[in-house]
């Protein structure tokens, strides 16, 4: 597995390196911007772990620019600007997930399984029920035809229930398996509803037949029910 580590900071880059090689990944690092974009563009590697304070062209102006390109690599974001609106920023622009600076490298370690796990090609690349469709490497989803905005983190919902659809899905299973949260000790339920709230906002409430259902006291399920 090939991670590239977007860090001017050479002694962060450094000690990044040394521990992921340690964990048998093959890294190689960019010092700047531009030139991680050119690395990530040219040779995708399999996870990108960007620092969003970089000079010149920084994290989010490279991220938008893969993006865009339809690089579809895993993104992890080290940001030492701990706040929610940048958070919030970086996972709608596409990342796929975010550290805060200073971090615990354990806790890198498991961030970067994960999204390696999450990572990996899809036998399907585009996924369907009734007019709903969803092309996974272009991270487009459309119902009707109708190209449909959803933020980073909805995507990601949307395709694990599109993975499991006519199977109810827990809030747990989404806790553990969206928000790769595998210690609840901070309780996701809340959040969770919230984003299935938005996502059944944009994908059913302008259509005629739901596709997303809540199942009490259990979960939600993604199907087409007969009317
Ligand atoms: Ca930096």
């Amino acid at each position: 597995m090939r991670i590239l580590i977007i860090e001017d900071e050479e002694k962060m880059a450094k000690a990044l390196r040394k521990g992921l090689e340690a964990e048998e990944y093959s890294v190689s690092v960019a010092q700047s911007g531009e030139e991680g974009f050119f690395l990530a563009s040219t040779d995708p590697p399999d996870l990108v772990i960007l620092d969003l304070m970089l000079p010149q062209r920084d994290g989010m102006e490279v991220l938008a620019a893969l993006r865009q390109k339809g690089v579809s690599v895993p993104v992890l974001i080290l940001t030492s600007k701990d706040t929610v609106r940048d958070r919030v920023c970086g996972l709608d622009a596409g990342a796929d997930d975010y550290l805060v600076k200073p971090f615990a490298f354990p806790e890198l370690v498991a961030r970067v399984r994960a999204l390696l796990r999450r990572g990996r090609p899809e036998s399907v690349d585009t996924l369907r029920l009734a007019d709903l469709e969803m092309r996974v490497t272009a991270r487009v989803v459309s119902r009707e035809g109708r190209e449909l905005a959803l933020t980073a983190r909805e995507f990601d919902l949307l395709h694990y229930l599109l993975r499991n659809q006519g199977r109810v899905v827990s809030r747990e299973m989404l806790a553990r398996d969206v928000w790769q949260e595998t210690a609840r000790y901070t309780p996701l339920d809340n959040v969770i509803d919230v984003h299935v709230a938005n996502l059944r906002r944009k994908i059913d409430e302008p259509f005629g037949n739901k596709l997303l259902h809540t199942v009490r006291g259990v979960g939600f399920v993604l199907r087409e029910e007969a009317s």
